[in-house]
């Protein structure tokens, strides 16, 4: 049985990292078109640099919470779990996850703007492929392309379970993957504080903070002959 995980800013916000859009998020605090798009990195990249180097210092000091301590716990219980997260944080490595996608990318890394290499931010300080010192984070602009769509796609149509975990359902095309595995008969489950706009395509919607619904739905979870009771 493989079993999809989607996470997003809601898991990671018992751990102090604030989300985009609910009460006092980080959009209330900041314009879009001016730090997070591909247009104001050339128009004013000191800027861009300067809000993710607020991020990661804010993220540097976080830990884990007990929803990825949870989830952690999913891989121990079933052999085949993949966690697509649209965070840029590090908390589900931190918890020891082992199968995470980063589909928004990932703030611990840098990308070369010469010549496209990837490394982590504890690295040399120049790029060990072409030694350019041109750096920007790793991370998925409003305006750019998800990475590793290919990859994702190919687990969603695989998978027999799917839950979504603390995300608004309102980025694309992470939105859009509840709707493509229930039109394929896979079970889904959504745990938020509150319905989103893709509560038509889940079986079961389970409202309450993540840290604590997910670990009862964990407990709760069986498996017999390969039907899943929820
Ligand atoms: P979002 O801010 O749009 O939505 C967060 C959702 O989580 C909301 O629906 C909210 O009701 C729910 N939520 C908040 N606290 C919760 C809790 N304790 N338990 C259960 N649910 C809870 O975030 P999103 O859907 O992930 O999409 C926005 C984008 O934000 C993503 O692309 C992501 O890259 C980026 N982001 C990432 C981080 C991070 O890395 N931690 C933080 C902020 C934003
Ligand atoms: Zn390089």
């Amino acid at each position: 049985m493989k079993i999809v995980i989607l996470t997003g800013a809601g898991i990671s916000k018992e751990s102090g990292i604030p989300t985009f859009r609910d009460g006092n998020g980080l959009w209330d605090n900041h314009n879009v078109d001016e730090v997070a798009t591909s247009q104001a990195f050339i128009n004013n990249p000191k800027k861009v640099l300067s809000f993710f180097q607020d991020r990661l210092n804010q993220m540097q000091s976080c830990e884990p919470n007990i929803a990825h301590h949870t989830i952690k716990k999913f891989e121990k219980k079933f052999d085949n779990v993949i966690i697509i997260t649209q965070n840029i944080d590090n908390l589900h490595e931190q918890a020891k996850s082992k199968n995470v996608i980063h589909m928004h990318g990932n703030i611990f890394e840098n990308k070369c703007l010469n010549c496209g290499h990837v490394q982590s931010i504890n690295d040399e300080k120049h790029c060990i492929f072409c030694h350019s010192v041109d750096f920007r984070p790793n991370v998925v602009l409003f305006d750019e392309m998800p990475h590793h769509l290919e990859e994702i796609l190919m687990h969603l149509s695989e998978c027999d379970l799917f839950l979504s975990i603390g995300t608004s359902d309102a980025v694309y095309p992470a939105a859009n993957f509840a709707q493509h595995v229930k039109s394929n008969g896979v079970k889904t489950v959504c745990f938020n504080l509150e319905k989103t706009p893709n509560n038509p395509y889940f079986d079961k919607f389970i409202q309450g903070k993540v840290s604590e619904t997910l670990p009862i739905f964990l407990r709760n979870l069986e498996v017999k002959n390969d039907k899943i009771f929820l």
